[in-house]
């Protein structure tokens, strides 16, 4: 059984779907704190079956030694994290009591239960403002607000905890940008907020749910001057996340592989501009948008260089720009 926290947010609760069609069951644990109890719906509507959902704190040991005494887990995708880079620089004490001390706290109960394989959900901010065209692993990790420096500094703790035993596997994948939905319309991104990535944001205007999409930047040194990002569809990133699992229930790991890195992306840069073209085109609607400045933390672009995920997971992205798009309209459109 796999453990997934941060269960009902976006990356999770789509790799929950790719579980139940690989036949492993999984165990969720979310504190609802930015996705809602409505995604336990979705799910079910998907796999035919009401997801094992708890609802806590990754922060709670007392919680997570009691899912580990009743659940057979093996292995644990840690995607419990604060994620909005303007509500980070706002709230850093947050942000690193949730990213960093939550999974200290994880680790520590995993290794009190002798559970030592961890997936864990990791990000493309953690680049910064690179200069590269194309960022292999090795890139300079140089985050430029507290939700990127949160990331990094999880990266950096799991390296030491995976040189402690030779029983830790540690995979940290950094997703580039996650776009999308679940094919069927019943699961896409829900968070509380307003802390939507681009993709959301156009759809939702577009549907007149709220104001016109602002473009942030036009001066950013980029062929179009708006940012450039790698983005990638959440169910590439949900079987990424599925066959990284399953890699570190296999066989114990040579000491220099216990944590390894991936970046899970396209390889293919996107400008804000692009993907509004590609919107248009794939939906057949026009995107109401505004001109506004710069948003604070934006990096210029972000493009992965894909090929370890491929060399070490045999994983790359199968979908493109149509199915990101339709899928992300199908889902704001449910209701
Ligand atoms: N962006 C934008 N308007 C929005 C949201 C995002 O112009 O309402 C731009 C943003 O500046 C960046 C790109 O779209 O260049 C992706 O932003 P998102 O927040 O989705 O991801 P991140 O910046 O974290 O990579």
């Amino acid at each position: 059984m796999i453990l997934l926290t941060g269960g009902t947010g976006f990356i999770s609760s789509h790799t929950a779907v790719a579980l139940a069609e690989a036949g492993l069951p999984c165990v969720l644990l979310d504190n609802l704190a930015n996705s809602p109890e409505s995604t336990l719906q979705g799910l079910a509507r998907i796999t035919g079956q009401a997801p094992l959902f708890v609802q806590g704190d990754v922060r709670d040991a007392a919680l997570l030694d009691s899912l580990f005494a009743r659940y057979p887990i093996q292995a644990v995708l840690h995607g419990a994290s604060l994620k909005a880079v303007g509500e980070g620089l706002a709230q850093p004490a947050l942000y690193h009591d949730n990213n960093v001390s939550g999974t200290v706290t994880l680790i520590r109960a995993m290794e009190r239960a002798g559970v030592r394989r961890l997936v864990f959900s990791s990000s493309s901010t953690v680049y910064g403002n690179p200069t590269l065209q194309c960022l292999p692993e090795s890139a300079p990790l140089v985050p430029l607000n507290p939700e990127a420096r949160s990331k990094v500094m999880v990266e950096q703790i799991l390296h030491d905890v995976a040189a402690s035993h030779p029983d830790w596997r540690v995979l940290s994948l950094r997703c580039f940008n996650p776009v999308g939905a679940h094919p069927s319309g019943a699961l896409g991104e829900a968070p509380r907020g307003q802390t939507l990535n681009l993709l959301t944001v156009m759809a939702q205007a577009t549907a007149g749910q709220r104001p016109p999409l602002s473009i942030f930047g036009n001066d950013y040194p980029t062929p179009d001057g708006t940012g450039v990002r790698d983005y990638i569809h959440v169910m590439d990133l949900a079987r990424g996340h599925l066959l990284a699992l399953q890699q570190l229930l296999q066989a114990a790991a040579p000491p220099d592989a216990r944590h390894r890195v991936l970046n899970l992306g396209r390889g293919q840069g996107i400008s804000v501009l692009q993907l509004l073209q590609a919107f248009e085109q794939h939906t057949g609607y026009r995107v109401p948008h505004q001109w506004a400045p710069r948003r604070e933390g934006d990096a210029a672009c972000w493009v992965a260089d894909v090929s370890a995920a491929r060399q070490h997971l045999g994983w790359q992205a199968e979908l493109g720009l149509a199915e990101m798009c339709r899928d992300a309209w199908r889902w704001q459109g449910r209701a």
